[in-house]
């Protein structure tokens, strides 16, 4: 796993080089390193190697790494939530980043008031409207954008997508420049200010800073390709 850490430093070097070819601040993005399908012991070595912020999408497989893991470690849930896991997520997970209905939204707030808990979170947004993927739907976030606004418990911090997939970087950018919009949008209708722009992924994130990026979610590019056991199927194939 030492790859893992010279593979940091890269994406670091590209980060700051996606930000000043924007004319943003190196600190203006927040480098999320998605750990999901990793061990402890590859987490451990890139915590080790100077990375704090780490991201998991599944409750069950990231609550026994937490238990190994320094408690230094700012632990980010980036996968979809169940509404069953909640009471799980929260004390472990800083940022809550697929916030994906407003009944969610409205658990998760139940579950942080019964907690003491203001958890930050982002609003997913499904921008191209695929069936397959969760989040609002744009003109379905405005409509709940006053009863989210009224959810006292949730810190909301902005607005986060997975783009559909694409050939290239490139085809992702018209997908972050909606978001952006919308949230630029969705500011100005509710009075609100919404700073967080969690969008890009190891295939696209300097595209994602280009377009205003102020979380990226990168995994395969710092960790390596990503193997998964695939149930049913005997052996490894990546996802
Ligand atoms: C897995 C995952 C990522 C990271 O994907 P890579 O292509 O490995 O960088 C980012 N965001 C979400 C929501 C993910 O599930």
């Amino acid at each position: 796993m030492v790859e893992a850490v010279g593979r940091l430093g890269l994406v670091r070097a590209r980060i700051r080089a996606a930000c000043a070819a924007s004319g943003r601040e190196a600190d203006a993005v927040e480098l999320i390193a998605v750990s999901k399908t990793y061990p402890a012991d590859a987490v451990r070595e890139v915590f080790e190697a100077g990375q704090v912020v780490f991201g998991e999408s599944r409750q069950q497989e990231a609550a026994p790494k937490i238990a190994v893991l320094p408690a230094a470690i700012r632990w980010h849930f980036i996968g979809r939530v169940q509404r069953n896991k909640v009471r799980k997520l929260l004390p472990a997970f800083e940022v809550i980043h697929a916030l994906d209905s407003l009944r969610l939204a409205a658990a998760v707030n139940e579950v942080a008031a019964e907690l003491g808990l203001f958890p930050k979170v982002f609003l997913q947004v499904n921008v191209a409207g695929e069936a397959s993927k969760g989040g609002f739907e744009p003109a379905a976030l405005d409509e709940a954008m006053e009863a989210l606004l009224g959810l006292e418990r949730l810190e909301i911090q902005g607005l986060m997508t997975i783009p559909p997939e694409g050939p290239d970087a490139e085809t992702a950018r018209p997908w972050f420049e909606r978001l952006r919009t919308l949230r630029d949008g969705l500011e100005l209708k509710h009075g609100v200010s919404l700073p967080g722009l969690s969008m890009g992924m190891s295939g696209d994130f300097e595209v994602a800073i280009a377009e205003g990026a102020t979380h990226v979610r990168v995994g395969s590019a710092i960790f390596g390709t990503r193997l998964a056991r695939v149930e049913g199927e005997l052996g490894w194939k990546p996802i």
